[in-house]
């Protein structure tokens, strides 16, 4: 600490994403000096990635039911002081063209790297340092923070760590900000990769089907969503499976209403002269290879007209009530999004702030706060970032 070749600043931001720009750009606009630190060569880089590089920005619909913690009220404050309509009022500014996709989803209609540039933007305008390619090495806190780094020693009097999850390794993401909530004592909800796909357990009868996908209504806990599902090589994944993933608890459950838009016992009651063979028949509502490996040794082999209502029953709950256990999800390398990270207990909800570390805040992903698929996610980056932001 004292470093006398120290930089001082206002605030140090560590961690270039959404939320640490966002963070920066609210500091930097009431004056305060900001510095940011960013490990990579470049700040945004999951941002350019999001959205299958259209960036899906934020959510018209976001309320805090949208989101998954430990404390389902903490977003709250936040979400309600930085709105979806505040963020798409700014991308008006900067001219950036979008579109509705679907379920208040908005998108870029060009690519993400126009939020990147408006957020460096806005930077240079509110006059935020950025250092790029500088790792940290240590932090110690005295009167105020000092950073260590690759490039030298910076001090400032609020610290604010915006490094995200370990979703993504590959584009640099990690767990740092998890070592400096424990530096300073501050309890983390345990963390997993979520907006995941899911992996079969036991022996996976469906290998041959990836790539098909059908739409159907999932449901883990106690949240249901309808959107389409999709076969992978080893279990399920499409947005039905990412969304109910945040609520799946590994090794556990998931049920399947196969075909959410139909009564089957009614369409089967009303063809019970038939003879054509059950499997048959549900080629008309389902994939037909889906529905050979789905029938064999789940549905009876039998013509319409020879199912009984014990049959019928039977069908009724393999359809709409068919229930798969996962064993484990496909991992950080496929994640969206991490599960869990630092308690919101441990936090203001006004303003982000560590309770016990006056100085020390926690932004974004890193922070026990997980939304749904759908832009959310950056929604909570922006709310949070513009809380602390106003605060340091
Ligand atoms: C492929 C993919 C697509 C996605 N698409 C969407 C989408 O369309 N809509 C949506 O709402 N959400 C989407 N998400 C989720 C969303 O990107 C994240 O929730 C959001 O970026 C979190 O913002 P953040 O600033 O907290 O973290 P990040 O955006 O991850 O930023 C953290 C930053 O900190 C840096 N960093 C990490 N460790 C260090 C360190 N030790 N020192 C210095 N810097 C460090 C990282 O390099 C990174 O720049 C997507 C995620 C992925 C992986």
């Amino acid at each position: 600490m004292g470093d006398s070749a120290a930089k001082t600043f206002d605030v140090i931001i560590i961690g270039g994403g959404a939320a640490g720009l966002f963070c920066a750009i609210a500091a930097g606009r009431r004056g305060r000096r900001v510095l940011v630190i960013e490990h990579n060569a470049e700040v945004g880089r999951k941002i350019v990635i999001s959205g299958g590089g259209r960036c899906n920005f934020t959510n018209l619909n976001t309320t805090a039911e949208n989101f998954v913690s430990s404390n389902p009220h903490f977003a709250r404050s936040a979400l309600a002081r930085y709105t979806p309509a505040d963020f798409v009022e700014l991308v008006k500014r900067h001219r950036i063209e979008y579109y509705e996709k679907k379920l208040g989803q908005l998108f870029c209609r060009g690519r993400s790297h126009e939020i990147v540039e408006m957020l460096l933007a806005e930077c240079r305008t509110s006059r935020v340092e950025i250092l790029t390619d500088t790792s940290v090495e240590r932090i110690e806190k005295g009167k105020s923070f000092a950073v260590h780094t690759s490039r030298g020693t910076f001090e400032s009097e609020a610290l604010v760590i915006a490094t995200g999850g370990p979703s993504f390794p590959k584009i640099g993401a990690t767990g740092f900000g998890y070592g400096v909530a424990r530096q300073f004592g501050l309890a983390i909800e345990e963390t997993r990769p979520s907006l995941v796909p899911l992996v079969f357990s036991g022996a996976n009868e469906f290998r041959g089907l990836a790539g098909i996908s059908i739409d159907a209504e999932v449901t883990a806990g106690s949240h249901s969503f309808r959107e389409n599902i999709l076969f992978t090589h080893r279990g399920l994944s499409g947005p039905a499976i990412l969304q109910a993933s945040n609520y799946w608890q590994p090794g556990g459950e998931v049920e399947f209403d196969l075909l959410p838009a139909r009564d089957i016992s009614k369409a089967i009651n009303e063809n019970r002269r038939s003879r054509q063979r059950l499997d048959n028949f549900l080629k008309g509502f389902l994939p037909e290879r889906f529905v050979e490996i789905f029938a064999a040794g789940r549905l009876p082999q039998k013509p319409l007209n020879e199912l009984s209502n014990h049959d019928i029953e039977m069908i009724e709950a393999e359809l709409h009530r068919w229930r798969r256990a996962f064993t484990e999800t496909e991992g950080w390398d496929k994640a969206e999004v991490t599960l869990g990270g630092v308690s919101t207990r441990e936090l203001s909800s006004q303003t982000m702030e560590a309770k016990k570390v006056p100085g020390l805040y926690f932004i974004g992903e890193v922070v026990d706060v997980t939304g749904w698929l759908g832009g959310y996610n950056f929604q909570w980056a922006w709310a949070s970032g513009h809380a602390a932001g106003t605060a340091v």
